[in-house]
């Protein structure tokens, strides 16, 4: 049993003097140590090349991920190595190790290893201790090392023998480390590890810089984005040291302020201002910003021009590490523009508002006008209206020339100047630069200085009823904006004048209605009235004649004077009737606080007689006291439950009387048990002379529920009814709360 070594044989011929072989000695040495050595330097060599290779990969390298790559193939290729892998310590709960890269022969190991460098059993392997301890790691044999353990299986499988593990060091702490196999046992030497620990070396600071450059890179990233949006913004922004010296603006600062760059900086922010605010408003914002605080508000400035816009502005205090203020942030918006819209709108607002009250818009067409020229920069304007019986146009109000010269336009006729010809053609003219140019239409403006001037229509469903119109003296144009806002203006007027017409024909006929009405009452009343006396008269002579005949008429003749007399008395009641309904309604109405209850019991006394003969019982709910006319709600009960008595059949009446209260408002009911009403005539029977049946079925004039909706309808309330023929009927009618 021996050691297999290596030998080298040399055999040289023996020869004797005369040149002839006379024999052979052979040489046979022990060459295992050289060869060793020539192993061990081959493989320095290699490793040698490897730091070389890297060495450039790291001077190349872009990407990390691609860096890493390429370094473990490298040391793969150059070494010869199984398998060479390179993982970073993760500051997780488990402390894992995170494969980043590796090269050779792997076969899906680095997934099966589940490796950490916290102190476990899983920690314990040559990679975990490397990193835990900062310190090169070997596993000299796989096969019989204990701590290699959990990986030995899938290890040898794929053909691994040894390992060696080297930290990847920054400031002398473990960030990952790269993890070499060889296929044979044991096969690194002192010097190749320190060749690969200096490759370690080199590959640690190659990942720290790559690291360094891609967070430079993204920081720069971030601020060039963030410098583009500030120079880009909108918002103009300005950057002062504490006492408001501009150190930086952006081009919105210069569009918004007219200031450059290079005139602004060095500059105070008190270039901007308007002198349009008072000292407190400069020293409330200064101490409030100096706090600390930022002061956010609205604030007029002047521009390099000498202009006056308006802005919103916030500025924020910049504190320094100490805490102490030292610079500020100004961001201004320009809200000239919304500013001007929202006067505009205010100043419309307020026109349509006034407008509406008026009871005569053409007064204050004046004074609305003249804040609109106000407004506008203009110094004159003209409404003329269209006066029907003429054909022509009228000046309604004016400003901006003398009595006399407005005296002189007083009337102007279809066709002529501007106005005229808007008004005839039902469309707006704007003449501009009117001093520099001739023409008939433009004459009379141009007598009057103006420059500039626009003529609207006022136009009410396409009917022009005049005009209105803006000049300036001090302008040759105007804008899109002043022109639009005139227009606004011009339709407003129109709808206010429009429904100012429509008002004064409406109470025309208001007022014409109400005299014919207190005509006729009139005319019932004393209709009425004086028809009283001649039936009392012919009633009575009728029964006096009946008297001094009695015995002289037979049977026809007493009929006859009995159908005299009822049809007096029928006609009395008639009459009553009449002169009761012209009574509701010649006063005016006179409100009192009553009892309703009371008021009912009035009614019910006035009706003991029919009551008592019909045998009706009455009940009623609980009623409210109101605000009403007292002697007429009584007639109103009286009238409602006269009917309910009256509209019976042969069952004796069953009369309910209710109150609810809704809605602002009490609803009274008198429900009956009578013979009820078709729905089609639930309308009809409140209009007068209005019957359902013949006075031989049921007595009555037909005025009871006109007098009813005429009471009702003085006080505010409704009548109506419901009911289903045979099942009798409720009269409802509403009193609205007037002590709420
Ligand atoms: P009049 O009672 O004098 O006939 P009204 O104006 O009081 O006149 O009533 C008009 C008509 O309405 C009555 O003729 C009757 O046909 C109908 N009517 C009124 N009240 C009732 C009722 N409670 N039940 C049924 N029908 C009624």
């Amino acid at each position: 049993a021996g050691r297999r070594i290596e030998v080298s044989v040399t055999v040289s011929p023996l020869r004797d003097s005369n040149g002839q072989v006379v024999g052979a000695s052979k040489i046979v040495r022990d060459i295992t140590q050289r060869k060793q050595k020539e192993a061990e330097l081959g493989r320095l060599n290699r490793t040698l090349k490897a730091l070389h290779d890297s060495n450039r990969a790291t001077m190349s390298a872009g990407d990390e991920s691609q860096y890493l790559q390429e370094v473990c193939r490298i040391m793969v290729q150059d070494c010869g190595h199984a398998m060479v892998w390179i993982g970073f310590a993760e500051d997780d709960a488990d402390k894992s190790v995170v494969p980043a890269a590796h090269a050779g022969i792997e076969e899906g190991y680095l997934k099966s290893l589940r490796l950490t460098w916290a102190d476990t059993e899983r920690g314990r392997g040559p990679t975990g201790t490397a990193i835990r301890t900062g310190k090169p790691c070997v596993c000299r044999d796989m096969r019989t090392d204990p701590a290699f353990a959990p990986w030995r299986q899938s290890a040898l499988e794929r053909g691994y023998a040894s390992s060696l593990v080297l930290p990847l060091l920054a400031e002398g702490k473990a960030f990952g480390a790269v993890t070499i196999y060889s296929k044979e046992p044991d096969p690194f030497s002192e010097s190749e590890m320190k060749l690969l620990g200096e490759l370690a070396g080199e590959l640690a600071q190659g990942i720290i810089s790559l690291r360094l450059r891609a967070e430079r890179a993204r920081v720069q990233e971030q601020l060039r984005l963030l410098s583009s949006a500030v120079e880009s913004a909108v918002n103009g922004i300005a950057i002062t040291d504490r006492q408001g010296q501009i150190l930086w603006i952006n081009p919105a600062f210069t569009r918004l302020t007219g200031y450059t760059l290079e005139e602004a900086v060095g500059a105070s922010t008190r270039v901007l201002k308007s002198g349009k605010h008072s000292a407190e408003f400069y020293a409330r914002m200064w101490a409030t910003i100096l706090r600390g605080q930022p002061w956010q508000g609205e604030l007029v400035n002047r521009r390099k021009d000498g202009s006056f816009y308006t802005e919103e502005m916030t500025i924020t205090p910049v504190r320094a590490a100490s805490g102490e203020v030292t610079h500020f942030v100004a961001i201004k918006q320009d809200i000239t523009a919304r500013k001007r819209d929202e006067e505009r709108a205010c100043l419309l607002a307020d026109a349509v508002g006034q407008l509406l009250q008026a009871e005569a818009p053409q007064r204050i067409v004046h004074e609305l006008c003249e804040k609109v020229m106000a407004f506008l920069d203009c110094q004159a304007f003209f409404n003329f209206l269209v006066d029907e019986q003429s054909k022509r146009l009228r000046l309604n109000a004016w400003a901006g020339i003398s009595k006399e010269e407005a005296g002189k336009m007083e009337w102007l006729d279809f066709g002529v100047a501007v106005c005229g010809c808007a008004a005839r053609d039902g469309c707006r003219i704007v003449a501009e630069n009117i001093l520099s140019t001739t023409g008939p239409r433009t004459e009379l403006v141009k007598s009057f200085g103006i420059q500039a001037y626009a003529c609207h229509p006022l136009k009410a469903q396409e009917r022009v009823l005049g005009t209105l119109s803006f000049g300036t003296r001090t302008r040759a144009r105007f804008s899109e904006y002043e022109l639009a806002l005139m227009k606004d203006v011009a339709d407003q007027v129109a709808i206010a004048l429009e429904r100012q017409s429509a008002q004064a024909a409406l109470r025309r006929t208001a007022a014409e209605l109400e005299r014919s009405n207190q005509e006729l009452q009139q005319f019932a009343y004393v209709a009425s009235h004086d028809l009283q006396e001649p039936l009392r008269a012919v009633a009575g002579y009728l029964s006096l004649v009946e008297d001094r005949l009695r015995d002289g008429l037979d049977d026809k003749g007493r009929h006859y004077i009995a159908g005299a007399i009822e049809g007096a008395e029928r006609m009395h009641t008639l009459i009553n009737d009449l002169l009761e309904l012209s009574r509701v309604g010649t006063r005016a109405p006179a409100f009192q606080s009553a009892d309703l209850n009371a008021v009912l019991d009035i009614a019910l006394k006035n009706l003991g007689a029919s009551i008592q003969k019909s045998g009706a019982t009455i009940t009623r709910s609980a009623l409210p006291t109101l605000r009403v006319e007292a002697n007429q709600t009584a007639l109103l009960f009286q009238n409602l439950i006269g009917n309910a008595i009256k509209f019976q059949n042969e069952r004796p009446p069953e009369i309910h009387v209710s109150a609810r209260e809704e809605a602002g408002q009490w609803v009274l009911g008198v429900r009956d048990n009578g013979i009820g009403i078709e729905p089609q005539y639930f309308e009809q029977i409140f209009q007068i002379f209005r019957r359902l049946h013949t006075r031989k079925e049921y007595s009555g004039t037909g005025i009871g529920l006109a007098i009813c909706k005429k009471i009702v309808e003085r006080q505010g309330g409704r009548i109506w009814v419901e009911s289903q023929p045979g099942r009798g009927s409720t009269f409802y009618f509403s009193i609205p709360d007037r002590q709420a």
